[in-house]
């Protein structure tokens, strides 16, 4: 490790996901030493999770080994561990097995999970979507389900394998359920034998009046007469009330169902309690407008963990390119501090619009001067995220995939490894 006792800034970096790794590049030129530490030895491109939980892409499409994105980038020092505690008083933080580590400098990005706002029970009966290792449940529990069916000679039980659950109508349980419908429908429509995959149904739940929240109202119909197009039962304006093994209570009726996928809500990975911070909405770090914890002009928190409102009164959402832009920020003002010049205006979030997939070659995008549907802006939404990528290889790799899905509705990455978690 670089030595703490020279005389360049040590700047530590909690988190190598879009904000902590903006952050570290950002810092490239400056005369200091960067520590980037993850619990996880790879770079995860969350956007296309849901691609391979349902078997579009390998996760080894989406995840680039952090060390490798550094390897000509000297000053960055990378440490596969997972950060337990920080001592604000003694500028150090601590790894697992106790061993500690001092910073001059501690920019907090760890990042956000999934969260069943306190219904622990909920948790064990559905399955989250938030990192590589969920992916995968995910995929064998999707294609466990189609497999259990097929071999099963009892009609109810078949129907209730065959219905999926999604909970959470913003875009990561629109883009999943769209996708779950598209496996059944067309991919997996002449592999069995026994069963009709395409009868398997699709369950969407948001308890708000409109899927995709935040979008033009214009946009969300059209996501639903895509989605309801396609086969998804949408039910808009519905409070998922209690989950359990047979399926979920929604409104008040009872709707049976093996799969239940969760996608209705995210809570700030547990830094704040680390520096004793004062939260916002679900355990974010409060920070202020330069990104700095209040008090604590050595603790920047960025991405989904921060809480930042702009000087316009607007919580930024919890999205990949805030994160991004906030890292950069981050780099910016370390290095002014590096240098001894002064620190950079307020940080200003540059809002370029959001982009969801609704089932198959279609999208909404709500751009700021624009808004599309349908296959114009899937193809933009498709452009976007090969672009946004991590790697050159990535990219080629998911372009190849798609364009053979799209040809020929394959699906490559659809391996069952390990024991089946199809539901009993
Ligand atoms: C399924 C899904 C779909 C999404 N779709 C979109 C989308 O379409 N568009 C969009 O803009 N955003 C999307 N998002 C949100 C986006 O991915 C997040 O806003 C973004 O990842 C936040 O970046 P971050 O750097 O704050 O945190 P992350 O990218 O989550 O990175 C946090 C990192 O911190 C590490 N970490 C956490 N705790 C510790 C610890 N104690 N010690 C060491 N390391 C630790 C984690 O391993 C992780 O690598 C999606 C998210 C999900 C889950």
């Amino acid at each position: 490790l670089p030595d703490a006792s020279a005389k360049r800034l040590r700047i530590v970096i909690v988190g190598a996901g879009f904000g902590g790794i903006q952050a570290a590049k950002g810092l490239h030129h400056a005369a200091v030493d960067v520590i980037l530490i993850d619990r996880n030895n790879h770079f995860l491109f969350q956007p296309l999770l849901y691609q391979v939980a349902t078997a579009a892409l390998a996760p080894t499409d989406i995840a680039s080994p952090i060390r490798s994105m550094f390897a000509k980038q000297r000053n960055v020092t990378v440490l596969l561990d997972e950060v337990e505690a920080v001592d604000p008083a003694s500028r150090t933080i601590q790894l697992h097995g106790a061993r500690t580590l001092a910073y001059d400098i501690l920019v907090l990005a760890t990042g956000a999970r999934a969260s069943w706002f306190g219904h622990t029970d909920w948790a064990e009966h559905s399955l989250g979507l938030k990192s590589l290792a969920d992916a995968d449940v995910l995929r064998q529990r999707l294609l466990g389900a189609f497999e259990a069916a097929e071999s099963s000679c009892d009609p109810a039980a078949i129907a209730s394998l065959l219905t999926f659950i999604v909970v959470g109508g913003g875009s990561s349980g629109v883009e999943l359920a769209g996708s779950i419908r598209d496996l059944a429908r067309y991919t997996l429509k002449r592999d069995f034998r026994n069963i009709d995959p395409e009868k398997a149904r699709v369950l969407l739940f948001e308890g708000g009046p409109n899927l995709l929240a935040g979008f033009p109202d214009r946009l969300a119909a059209y996501a639903e007469k895509r989605l309801a197009a396609l086969g998804v039962e949408l039910h808009t304006g519905v409070q998922v009330e209690h989950v359990d093994a047979d399926g979920v209570v929604a409104g008040g009726a009872h709707f049976p169902g093996k799969n239940i996928f969760w996608c209705a809500g995210v809570a700030a990975n547990p830094a704040a309690s680390w520096i004793g911070a004062e939260t916002g909405k679900h355990g974010t770090i409060l920070v202020g407008q330069d990104c700095t914890v209040p008090g604590r002009d050595d603790i920047f928190a960025i991405g989904d963990v921060a809480s930042f409102t702009d000087v316009e009164g607007h919580l930024l959402p919890g999205v990949a390119p805030v994160a991004k832009q906030q890292g950069a920020y981050v780099a910016r003002v370390i290095a002014a501090r590096a240098r001894g010049a002064a620190a950079p205006q307020a940080f200003k979030y540059n809002d370029q619009g959001s982009l969801a997939i609704v089932g198959r070659s279609s999208a909404v995008a709500s751009l700021p001067h624009v808004k599309l549907t349908g296959f114009v802006a899937w193809v933009m939404w498709s452009c976007v995220h090969l672009v946004l990528l991590a790697g050159l290889r990535n990219r080629i790799l998911v372009y190849v995939q798609w364009v053979s899905a799209w040809l020929f509705n394959a699906r490559g990455a659809r391996l069952m490894i390990g024991n089946s978690t199809s539901p009993k």
